[in-house]
């Protein structure tokens, strides 16, 4: 049995109250540790620790902080095959996955943002003809709060985390209750490599304890949350009153556009993936297909026939391509949408079906699920499923594409394959989305603008994006004579 404990002012210490929640191994469906249910005192402690903090913290050099950041990135690199090993175990994706790109990732996370502090510059106006000039301060905020989910675990963590220690703030964090694992072991990798206690918190709970505390905290002044579109919403009007900064990275139901006059090979290849990868639990997977009519028949069995390759197993199997997903809840939610597909309009063309792993008959698998949808209207098209399942649907003209891959309420992402550069360029612009992919999907650049329009979200994190998110400009204006 694994126990988690929260890290505030860098100890590990139980939660006041002395209460827990079993923790899950999703790829053998049986309890393996349990985890703090802590509640607002223990968020108190952190929140008391992080204010401690940061009059010294904000005040630590730029280089210190980066020497220490980076510090931060080298030992997780060093650490990976444990923590790769922890995530897949706790969340139930491919250890492989993992290994290449969710810990991987978590170290680029504190090595981007320490090196993009030494490079964060505010801008100075000169009042010309008024003798006067202006300058931009922009100051670390104070204590944040950053919330994450249990997709991407520790890769989502400390994607929030480190700009906003880089910015010069100190935190207060709670990772979810599904996939705290990591997050645990990030607070030793912090003392290893000298962050001053109490710059970061980890605070362990469910969402609407740990979670509400944090967002309800009247002296955490921002924000940083990513998770569903609902909760969101919830956070939103209890911070709104309070006039805390947020951003909100929320969910998807992202299009992938594909064009006859595409890279078929690259295109399909990639579209497995974008479709599958991390059993589809991954806010920027491609949901919904639409393929022009005339390569319509051709993909459909193409990539049924991809699919149908897609090794369904352990985590820990090298072989296995989609492994389990995240909880027997989050199982049961993704399996009505497969159960009620007929009545929502769909034709399942492939998978559908619970898989028995052997030696792991009670882990939570299920089959790459492909259905055909006529309606871009039904529910398979408009609500975010968040699993291995994706829709396919024809489509005649660029006009009536666009139109179906703007007719969601979400705006996240969006693919696109072609080889028309008219095209591209049309569509791109007309696509209501935070993030379009041409011709490739997920490939990312630290430096880029992140986030989503429309219910997806507020705000954009990533580069400078997140260091202004973190800071709060001031105006100076000095008068001469
Ligand atoms: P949730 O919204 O359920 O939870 C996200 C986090 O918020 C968890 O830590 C959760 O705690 C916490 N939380 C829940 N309720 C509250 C509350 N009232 N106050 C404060 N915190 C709360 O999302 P999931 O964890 O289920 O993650 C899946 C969702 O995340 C999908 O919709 C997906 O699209 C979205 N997502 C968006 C991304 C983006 O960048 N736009 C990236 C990745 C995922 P706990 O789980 O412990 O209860």
């Amino acid at each position: 049995m694994v126990t988690i404990q929260n890290y505030i002012n860098g100890e590990y210490l139980p939660p006041v109250a002395d209460r827990w929640i079993a923790n899950y191994d999703p790829s053998m469906g049986e309890v393996y540790g349990q985890i703090p249910n802590s509640g607002s005192e223990d968020v108190e402690k952190a929140y008391q620790a992080a204010k401690e903090a940061f009059p010294s913290w904000s005040n630590t050099t730029l280089e210190e902080r980066s020497k220490i950041l980076s510090k931060i990135a080298q030992i997780i690199t060093e650490r990976l095959p444990e923590l790769a090993e922890a995530e897949s175990k706790d969340n139930g994706k491919p250890l492989s996955l993992a290994k290449a790109i969710d810990i991987p990732r978590a170290s680029s996370n504190f090595q981007f943002f320490a090196n993009a502090i030494t490079q964060f510059a505010s801008e100075a106006h000169e009042s010309v003809g008024l003798n006067a000039m202006n300058f931009t301060l922009r100051q670390p905020i104070g204590v944040v709060g950053c919330i994450s989910p249990w997709n991407l675990p520790l890769y989502l963590f400390t994607w929030k985390i480190a700009p906003a220690l880089a910015a010069g703030n100190c935190v207060v964090a709670k990772p979810s209750e599904v996939t705290p694992v990591t997050a645990y072991l990030l607070g030793e990798i912090c003392n290893e490599a000298g962050l001053p206690k109490g710059v970061l918190n980890i605070v362990h709970g469910l969402g609407t304890t740990t979670g509400q505390a944090i967002v309800e905290h009247p002296d955490i002044k921002a924000i940083s949350f990513t998770g569903g579109t609902k909760t969101g919403a919830h956070i939103a009007s209890v911070a709104a009153p309070m006039f805390k900064k947020l951003s909100l990275e929320l969910g998807g139901k992202n299009p992938n556009l594909i064009f006859a006059d595409c890279n078929y090979e690259k295109m399909l290849a990639t579209t497995v993936r974008s479709s599958f990868a991390n059993q589809g639990q991954i806010c920027l997977c491609g949901s919904r297909i639409f393929v022009e009519s005339t390569i319509y028949e051709q993909f459909k069995s193409d990539f049924i026939s991809a699919v149908s390759q897609l090794t369904v197993g352990h985590p820990f199997d090298s072989e296995t391509n989609v492994g389990a997903l995240v909880s027997k809840a989050h199982l049961e939610k993704v399996k009505s949408y497969i159960d009620n597909a007929t009545e929502y309009g769909g034709r399942i063309l492939y998978g559908g079906k619970e898989v028995l792993v052997e030696n792991a008959e009670n882990g939570y698998y299920l089959q790459p699920t492909v259905i055909e949808v006529e309606d871009n209207q039904c529910k398979l098209n408009q609500e975010e499923i968040f699993g291995p399942i994706v829709t396919l649907m024809p489509f005649d003209s660029e006009e009536e594409v666009l139109e179906m891959a703007n007719d969601v309420s979400y705006g996240l992402s969006a693919t696109i394959w072609t080889n028309n550069l008219n095209r591209t360029m049309r569509l791109t612009k007309q696509i209501q989305a935070g993030i379009v992919w041409v011709n490739t999907w997920l490939m990312r650049d630290l430096r880029t603008p992140f986030g989503g329009v429309k219910n997806s979200g507020v705000g954009r994190e990533g580069g400078f994006e997140a260091l202004r998110f973190f800071t709060e400009p001031k105006n100076i204006c000095i008068k001469y004579d």
